[in-house]
């Protein structure tokens, strides 16, 4: 009994070390980068912010003012302080890209101001995710367009799972730009939960470029850029599912992809190749 409760307690410490490292060498320095933000001035109506959780954007008209994705922690303070000074007293839309509280944690701040999400989720999946503040008020199910100064808007809703049940993207016709939230995301691994879908990311980004006319990308994490973002995320999940299939190439394809943002086990080449596998074998 003695020796039984020393191999159980000797596991146990394994298993708390190896967490706690994992935590310290992976996990902290990820966050501690994804807490960073740089603010890019765009155009006079449009300011993008990258970092601090999901990428955002705000684009001030006359009349509106329309937030994308309102960050996590002290970035989705910092950022609504922007965005307040950039609105003043004008009316503020605020759309979510998708549920994840690193998109979402800002919304509480924008009391009062209608908040737009995908309508694969119900508020109780919302609350659930988010807890009892800032609840979407608007479920998109389709798209819709809004005029804002001489750019047109459309936000449009991708249907069925991708990297979650509802992700919404917005593109700005004038601008040529997409805000994708996480279903392209640029030299970062994916975060693949769920109902997450890797052959709904190949589709969507096999058609978008068909439905607009795309040349500069905002992913959901990473660098703004063009459509050179999205065939690499798409080589990305190619090359997963070449790996998932055939394991004599998944160390090569794991190396190809080792200076991506990353989190070993969690967020990285490895946990999308099981991911992959696991989706596979149900
Ligand atoms: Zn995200």
């Amino acid at each position: 009994m003695k020796t039984f409760l020393k191999v159980v307690g000797v596991l146990l410490l394994i298993i708390i070390i190896a967490g706690t490292s994992l935590y310290w060498i992976y996990v902290r320095p990820f966050m501690e980068k994804m807490k960073h933000t740089t603010t890019i001035k765009y155009d006079k109506e449009l300011t993008i912010v990258l970092g601090g959780g999901g990428n955002s954007g705000v684009l001030v008209s006359d009349s509106l003012v329309l937030v994308i994705d309102t960050k996590m922690d002290k970035a989705a303070d910092e950022f609504y302080k922007t965005v307040k000074e950039l609105a003043g007293n004008k009316t503020i839309l605020v759309v979510n890209t998708h549920i994840h509280p690193d998109h979402t944690g800002g919304n509480k701040n924008y009391k009062g101001s209608t908040i737009i999400a995908g309508s694969n989720y119900t508020s109780e999946d919302w609350k659930k995710e988010n807890g009892e503040e800032g609840i979407p008020t608007k479920f998109l199910k389709d798209r819709m367009d809004i005029s804002m100064g001489d750019d047109t808007v459309t936000i449009f809703n991708l249907h069925g799972n991708i990297h979650t049940p509802s992700d919404v993207m917005i593109y700005l016709h004038r601008r040529k730009m997409l805000f994708a939230g996480d279903v392209i995301l640029n030299k970062q691994a994916p975060a693949l939960f769920g109902n997450a879908n890797p052959d709904g990311y190949l589709e969507a980004m096999n058609e978008l470029p068909q439905q607009f006319e795309i040349e500069k990308i905002v992913p959901g994490h990473g660098e703004m850029g063009g459509l050179e973002i999205i065939e690499t995320f798409k080589q990305f999940f190619m090359d997963m599912k070449t790996a998932a299939a055939d394991n004599t190439k998944e160390d090569e394809l794991v190396a190809k992809y080792k200076d991506w943002n990353q989190v070993p086990r969690l967020m990285s080449p490895g946990a999308t190749i099981r991911f992959i596998r696991d989706k596979n074998d149900k």
